[in-house]
């Protein structure tokens, strides 16, 4: 089919990457040329607004970094809003409830349906589509997407109603967010004591305290100290607000994940927002006066 994606970013390059090689005809658009060009070279065809994508395609897909970015590129000037052909809208990035159901609206009034399809599996599942897809919205539109959508990654069906795919992604995402910092005071509490971080982690890995914190993150990145995730500090403090302001509008109390945004924010303060996720055990070890690194690893 022919689809429209804008938005060639860490996840969305392979995204769009791979509804190429999977056969379907993308229309590519993106702020930084150098982005549209890889895609292209494989076959996309890049055009020059989000309303040109929007004249190309009856499906449009963004992969975009904030709420208010994914607002402008669907239904501000030159946006998909204006589009010739566009019939569904499907938003890919983590945009939160809220913001999903008033584009939802925007979109309806000019006959075109928004999708919230947020993904969750980081830069190595989009790029080997095995991310989970959160996908929410008419039922028929979604199914029309869904072959599609197949390609991206693992489907979900999450519900008729704006902004459910949204909520789960949210969800998901405080959990990750609490793991990495959880995992970052744990393992700078070891290493100070005089532990291993290496057998510390062999150790979690077969306990009850294991995540992707520690079976992915920490090994192979925070040890090494590359800190090349993928996933800025800035867009993972995004979805925990986006978090909070969810639960407190639904009253439910959110200590735990307030505690988890304040250090977020911390490391963003301190290291700037595209600094990678992993980079928040770095305020941690400043404070406590040590570095959590294999012994292999020469200090810096
Ligand atoms: P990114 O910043 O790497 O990519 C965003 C892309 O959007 C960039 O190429 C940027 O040039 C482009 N862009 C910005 N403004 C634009 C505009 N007005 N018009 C067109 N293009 C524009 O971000 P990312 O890490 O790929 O994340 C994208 C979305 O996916 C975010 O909402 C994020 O929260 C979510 N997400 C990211 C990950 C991850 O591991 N990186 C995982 C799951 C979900």
């Amino acid at each position: 089919m022919d689809i429209g994606f804008i938005g060639l970013g860490n996840m969305g390059a392979h995204m769009a990457r791979r509804l190429v090689q999977a056969g379907h005809k993308v229309f590519i658009y993106d702020t930084r040329q150098e982005a549209i060009g890889d895609i292209a070279a494989l076959g996309a065809i890049a055009v020059r607004s989000p309303k040109e994508v929007a004249d190309s395609a009856e499906t449009v897909m963004v992969s975009l970094p904030t709420p208010d970015i994914v607002l402008k590129v669907a239904t501000g000037p030159d946006g998909v809003i204006e589009g010739k052909k566009v019939k569904r809208f499907v938003d890919l990035s983590t945009t939160g409830s809220v913001m999903a159901q008033r584009i939802f609206k925007l979109l309806a009034d000019k006959n075109i349906v928004q999708i919230d399809a947020p993904v969750s599996g980081g830069v190595r599942g989009a790029e080997k589509g095995t991310v989970a897809v959160m996908a929410s919205g008419p039922r028929a539109d979604v199914e029309a997407v869904e072959p599609a959508l197949k390609v991206i990654g693992k489907f979900f069906y999450i519900g008729e109603k704006s902004g459910a795919g949204q909520t789960m992604k949210l969800c998901n995402n405080v959990l990750s967010a609490a793991a990495t910092v959880a995992t970052s005071e744990s393992m700078v509490t070891g290493v100070k004591a005089g532990l291993d971080p290496r057998i510390m982690l062999d150790v979690i890995n077969a306990s009850s305290g294991r995540s992707t914190a520690t079976e992915q993150k920490f090994p192979e990145v925070v040890l090494p100290r590359t800190f090349n995730q993928g996933f800025t500090a800035g867009l993972m403090k995004k979805d925990v607000d986006l978090f909070l302001s969810e639960a407190k509008a639904l009253g439910v109390p959110v200590q735990t994940c307030e505690a988890v945004a304040a250090l977020l924010k911390l490391t963003c303060d301190e290291l700037g927002p595209d600094s990678d996720i992993t980079t928040v055990i770095k305020p941690i070890e400043k404070r406590a006066g040590v570095e959590v690194r294999s012994k292999s690893e020469p200090s810096s």
